[in-house]
């Protein structure tokens, strides 16, 4: 925990705490906790309530003074939120560890009414993601549609790999980044019960043959071209975009991976889900636009 944030370090008591609780002094470490308790509310008074909890940032918001209120990510507990306590105040590169779709270990404690950060410590910063806005930006629409779509439901394992096989993924040059985000639309729409139909027409349940198709966001799936052009809201999807989502909601990583995705046919995909994400929020996402602003900037 060495290079790890350490709330106490963000006071000013910084040299004295360290220099007598390092000392092993427990009635003075304890006077100076006492001390502190009042601007600091210090955590580490009883061990029992402090707990350790893996996680991704998904964003963070001052609070306060010198304190940040973080929204975090974990397999045990879903969303969490949880207060670092003076890290605003720290000039260091420790604030880093908190940083949004940092992955941390963090040491949590239980307060009054909410839970603090007592030291954080860097699982993967995905740095490679952080030298490249494009990649940068897709980083963020990878948590901001998790964001969107949970709530503090409690344990989602699945969830957070797939969180975490993202990052990793979009940090490696080798993968088309394009081809992670879309199998990840996918993925992640299975794992919050949103899985569209692909197979058979919603409305007459009909298989769907090799043609292109409608898609209905309302409806959640595919629409055979008889039922998709009475149905008002409906989209027309051409048959290889149908193929592709196929191919990902039954594939494994590797197996998606291998499948080559041309631009016009990713642009297409990607409006398809844009359109059924957003109806699926009942708002639209921040970070696509700006997505397609850096691509068009640099194109
Ligand atoms: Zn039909």
């Amino acid at each position: 925990m060495s290079e790890g944030y350490n709330a106490q370090s963000g006071a000013d008591f910084t040299i004295i705490l360290f220099f007598y609780v390092g000392r092993n002094e427990p009635a003075v470490s304890r006077l100076i906790t006492n001390s502190l308790t009042t601007s600091y509310n210090h955590p580490m008074t009883s061990r029992e309530r402090s707990f350790r909890l893996e996680a991704v940032v998904l964003r963070h918001l001052d609070w306060g003074e010198a304190d940040r209120m973080l929204t975090l990510f974990t397999a045990e507990q879903g969303k969490v939120r949880a207060v670092a306590k003076g890290v605003r105040k720290m000039r260091s590169r420790k604030a880093g560890h908190l940083e949004p779709f940092t992955r941390v270990n963090l040491l949590l404690a239980r307060g009054r009414d909410m839970l603090l950060i007592t030291q954080a410590e860097t699982v993967d910063a995905f740095l490679a993601l952080r030298d490249d806005l494009l990649r940068t930006t897709q980083a963020l629409y990878v948590i901001e549609l998790l964001d969107r779509f949970t709530y503090e439901e409690g344990e989602n394992h699945a969830l957070y790999r797939l969180l975490v096989e993202t990052l990793s993924r979009l940090a490696q040059a080798d993968f088309n980044s394009d081809l992670v985000l879309r199998y990840y639309e996918i993925r992640l729409l299975d794992l919050v019960g949103f899985r569209p139909q692909l197979f058979r027409c919603l409305n007459c349940e009909e298989e769907i043959i090799a043609q292109d198709q409608y898609f209905s966001a309302e409806r959640g799936g595919v629409l055979c071209p008889r039922c998709g052009r009475i149905v008002l809201e409906a989209r027309p999807v051409t048959i290889d975009t149908l193929r592709y989502l196929r191919h990902f909601q039954r594939s494994n990583w590797s197996e998606a991976s291998r499948a080559p995705l041309p631009t016009p046919l990713n642009r297409e995909l990607e409006i398809l889900m844009q359109y059924y994400l957003t109806y699926l929020l009942e708002r639209g996402l921040n970070t696509p636009t700006f997505l397609r602003r850096i691509r068009r900037d640099w194109s």
